[in-house]
């Protein structure tokens, strides 16, 4: 969100373009709007979001966890102030070494989505709890999750039944509904399944405790999306309705819907153009693409909201594209972007809601290009 704090920054520090400013006050209000619309729930903030030491200070300080899925992730967690037990090693894919590792910093909780992992664990951090994360399709996410993570809810059982026989504590279920999720009753199937399990292993005589909800709330970027209350009545639905009166202890860990708002990139446009005399469609190049930290418009996933000094004036469809050599740095092509007809070379534009999933992911130096800068106030 272009707030009054990132527009008054970027007009007295005139910084260079392309960067990124952060607002920390929008990411305290979307943890106070997290906590409000779902109170029962421990928030475990994804740190590959982003993972700016400000910013997972200021979550320290709040009471947040974390979720963390490599070492480095972990210590920067600790270094924000939080506490191990405060920490979850949420990647089901993870080399024994960095278990050992994490467990030698006091880290006891684990992700699994396999026998394999599962054995892993029990090596590496004996008596740990491990949740295990099922499949599910991502329908009615912006930005779904394939099948990488998580595994069949049949197989979850044999999982966690795995975990109690090599005397780790088999302590719930995960999923994950896809990013940017615009359906607030998305979590309803996976909670189904995650009640399931929970009778299965009790036939076994094991109690599991925890549901942990995962990512997936949305930011509003061009469309609009519902509110993050409705998201809390909907999860709330879809527990009682699966778990009647055994209502488990749950987690979220929402990464995009922390940070994803907090932040604008001021960029600026290099070159209008167009391939050929009659075209209609303008070629907009700016000096930010997919390499530069724009990652999620991959496929044309997530659609930026831009802003320009021509805003309000008569528009006109663009294709835009980044600065870099290589033909695969367009942002949007298939569907074009409606952009003023007034736009020209040396505007300066700003990429709104690009506060997750953008510094992390730019490149350090393809084409010479340095990764993209950031400062969080
Ligand atoms: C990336 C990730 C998240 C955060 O997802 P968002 O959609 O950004 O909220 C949460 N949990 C896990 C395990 C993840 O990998």
């Amino acid at each position: 969100m272009a707030t009054a704090r990132i527009l008054d920054f970027l007009a007295d520090r005139r910084p260079a373009s392309p960067c990124l400013v952060l607002d920390l006050e929008v990411v305290r209000e979307n943890y106070a709007s997290f906590r409000r619309a779902l109170p029962d729930a421990a928030i475990y903030y994804a740190v590959k979001a982003n993972p700016d030491p400000q910013i997972l200070s200021l979550l320290a300080e709040l009471g947040s966890c974390f979720d963390t899925a490599s070492v480095p992730e972990i210590d920067m967690a600790l270094a924000a102030g939080a506490g191990p037990e405060r920490i979850s090693f949420g990647n089901t894919i993870k080399k024994e070494r960095d278990i050992a590792a994490a467990h030698e910093r006091g880290v006891s909780l684990f992700a699994v989505d396999s026998v394999g992992e599962v054995e892993k664990i029990a090596r590496a951090a004996p008596g740990a709890r491990v949740f295990c994360r099922i499949l599910t399709d991502g329908a009615g996410a912006e930005w779904p999750l394939s099948r990488k993570f998580g595994c069949d809810p049949e197989m979850a059982v044999d999982v966690l039944l795995r975990a109690h026989e090599l005397g780790l504590r088999a302590y719930g279920v995960s999923f994950h509904v896809g990013s940017q999720q615009c359906n607030v009753d998305g979590w309803d199937e996976a909670l189904g399944q995650s009640a399931v399990i929970f009778r299965r292993m009790a036939e076994h005589g094991i109690q599991l405790g925890m549901v942990n909800l995962g990512g997936g709330f949305p930011t509003r970027y061009l469309k609009d999306i519902p509110e993050m209350t409705a998201y809390g009545q909907g999860i709330a639905r879809a527990i009682s309705r699966h778990f009647g009166n055994a209502i488990p202890e749950t987690i979220i860990e929402p990464g995009r819907g922390m940070v994803g708002d907090a932040g604008v990139i001021k960029a600026e446009v290099v070159l209008v153009s167009r391939k050929h005399a009659d075209d209609d469609v303008r070629w907009v190049y700016l000096d930010i693409g997919k390499f530069g930290g724009l990652a999620e418009t991959m496929e044309e996933a997530i659609r930026y909201p831009i802003l320009t000094p021509h805003d309000g004036g008569e528009m006109a469809p663009c294709i835009i594209a980044g600065p870099t050599c290589d033909s695969a740095d367009v942002l949007y092509e298939k569907t074009p972007y409606m952009l003023p007809i007034a736009l020209t070379i040396g505007d300066e534009v700003l990429i709104d809601k690009a506060g997750a999933y953008t510094t992390t992911y730019s490149s350090v130096g393809f084409n010479g290009f340095p990764p993209l800068k950031y400062y969080v106030i």
